[in-house]
Order: C-alpha cells, then sequence, then structure tokens
C-alpha cells in the first residue's frame, strides 16, 4: 500500500494526549503527554512543550500549547474550549426544542 506508506513517513504536528497513569492536577514536570498518532512514538513532560504548537484534538487547528491546554487531559485550543461548550449547550437546546415542538405539534 504505497499510499498508507506515505502517510506514515509524513511529518506532522503532534496531537497531545495525557500519558496513562498520569493525572490532569499533576506536576507539569511529572505529567507527560504523548502523540496520538499511531504511527508517532514522541512523547514529553508538559514544561517541555509548553508554548510549542501542537494540533487541535476538536478541530484539528494548529495551536500553542499553554498552560491551560496542558491541564486538560486531552489538550485543545482557545476556540475550542469556548466553542464546544456553546455547540453543546446550543445541541442541547435545539433537541429539547424540537421535541417540544413534536409534544405541542398536535395544539
Ligand atoms: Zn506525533
Ligand atoms: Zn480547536
Amino acid at each position: 500500500m504505497p499510499a498508507a506508506m506515505k502517510k506514515k513517513l509524513t511529518k506532522h504536528i503532534h496531537t497531545f494526549i495525557l500519558k496513562p497513569g498520569h493525572k490532569p492536577t499533576d506536576s507539569m514536570r511529572t505529567k507527560q503527554f504523548k502523540c496520538r498518532d499511531p504511527h508517532c512514538w514522541f512523547y514529553a513532560a508538559a514544561d517541555m512543550i509548553l508554548g510549542k504548537a501542537a494540533m487541535c484534538s476538536l478541530c484539528g487547528q494548529e495551536f500553542v500549547l499553554t498552560r491551560y491546554a496542558l491541564n486538560l487531559r486531552i489538550p485543545h485550543c482557545e476556540n475550542c474550549t469556548k466553542g464546544v461548550v456553546m455547540k453543546q449547550e446550543k445541541a442541547k437546546l435545539r433537541s429539547i426544542e424540537d421535541k417540544l415542538a413534536d409534544f405541542l405539534g398536535a395544539e
């Protein structure tokens, strides 16, 4: 499979996730993050990757790892921090509205 081989060798921006056995509340020097890419073996302590570029797990956009992001199990960008919550709330509201509309549809 030449396509797969090519993909394996492609350079990428790491998408970080907290290593199993580590807690988000651990200190920046002890907790380690690893790249989610199945072909990538990169991992580093949080303070080593602070300020480095990473790929957001949620939107796939490049962003810079902040202290805030590194306190999460799955670091993601600021847009997603705000956006995801809003989207979830909106989706929740919409589904409630839909259900209500169906329920009251007979009126
Ligand atoms: Zn990687
Ligand atoms: Zn994002």
